[in-house]
């Protein structure tokens, strides 16, 4: 079904809320979707100051907003203020899609989704046999996290600066996930089929993230969160050693197929010419 068939008559209109939200590439990303399957929509960066979530959340819908994706620093807040929740989001504990529906709001987590089809679209060989090490305890850390675990990771070794939020997100996602100090990051690694940097470090501002990556498994395939830059010095060095790297980028282009679905009622496609648009000067 495309968006004209159906009898929602409400403005083709979505959004991005976030503080800051001018550098987000998501209005750029749903403007290409939006010209290559025909639809006259409109997508509004938001900027939103925390203090003024709820009444701006609220206020949308009445706005003939069909629905929001939510950014740093609501993702927690659009949860816990919608209606309903999906399975994911709840499981998760947070919300980066809304669909403001005739009955309440709908909260959604599309995050864990974007990262399992980009790691499989960027490294088709990976397999969930081995153990993966994933580095971070913060937000998207969680949404790798439950792709992992559902994909049936046997052993996810999770480090962190902070050792007690690593322990805290073992305790929430089961058994197979097993915190490691973050000293020991490049013990952990020994064996490991996959490495996923879900920190802030390698980002443009921040420090370098130090990982060795010898005594990852032959071919293993390492994915790097961060999209700015877009080839983080981890993603070099794991080219460089002939594994398989994987960039940020993917993560957020798939996280918005859903969306894009859900408020327009097309299923729209992730291929070069959408990488090509969000990256474009
Ligand atoms: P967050 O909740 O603030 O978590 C940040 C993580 O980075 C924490 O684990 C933190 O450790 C760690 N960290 C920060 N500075 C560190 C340092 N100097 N040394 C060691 N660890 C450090 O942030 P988030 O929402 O999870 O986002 C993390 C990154 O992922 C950001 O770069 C974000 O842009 C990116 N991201 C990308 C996508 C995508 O679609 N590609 C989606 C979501 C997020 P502590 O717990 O010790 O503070």
């Amino acid at each position: 079904m495309t968006a004209t068939e159906t009898r929602d008559d409400r403005p083709l209109t979505a959004g991005v809320m976030g503080w800051p939200v001018a550098h987000s590439k998501s209005p750029r990303l749903f403007g290409h979707w939006f010209a290559r399957y025909g639809v006259p929509g409109t997508y509004a960066p938001l900027a939103v100051r925390a203090q003024d979530f709820e009444t701006v959340y609220r206020a949308l819908p009445k706005a003939g907003f069909r629905g929001v994706n939510v950014t740093i620093p609501h993702k927690e807040a659009a949860l816990a203020l919608a209606d309903r929740a999906t399975e994911r989001a709840r499981a998760i504990g947070a919300a980066n899609m809304i669909r403001f529906d005739p009955d309440g709001i709908l909260a959604d987590n599309t995050d864990a989704y974007g990262f399992i089809e980009s790691l499989r679209a960027g490294a088709p060989a990976w397999s969930c046999d081995l153990p993966a090490l994933v580095l971070g305890a913060g937000g998207a850390a969680r949404a790798v996290l439950h792709a992992l675990v559902a994909e049936g990771v046997p052993a996810i070794r999770l480090a962190n600066r902070t050792p007690a939020k690593a322990e805290r997100l073992a305790e929430a996602f089961g058994p197979a996930v097993e915190p490691v100090d973050w000293e020991r990051r490049g013990w952990a690694s020994e064996g490991a089929g996959l490495l996923v940097n879900t920190t802030s470090l390698g980002m443009a501002g921040q420090p370098q993230l130090t990982m060795p990556l010898e005594g990852l498994a032959p071919g293993a395939a390492v994915l790097d969160i961060v999209y700015a830059p877009l080839e983080t010095p981890l993603l070099a060095e794991a080219r460089a050693r002939g594994l398989t790297a994987v960039d940020g980028l993917g993560m957020l282009l798939h996280q918005a197929r859903p969306a894009f679905h859900a408020w327009f009622g097309i299923d729209p496609e992730v291929d070069g010419a959408l990488r090509d648009a969000c990256l474009a000067p």
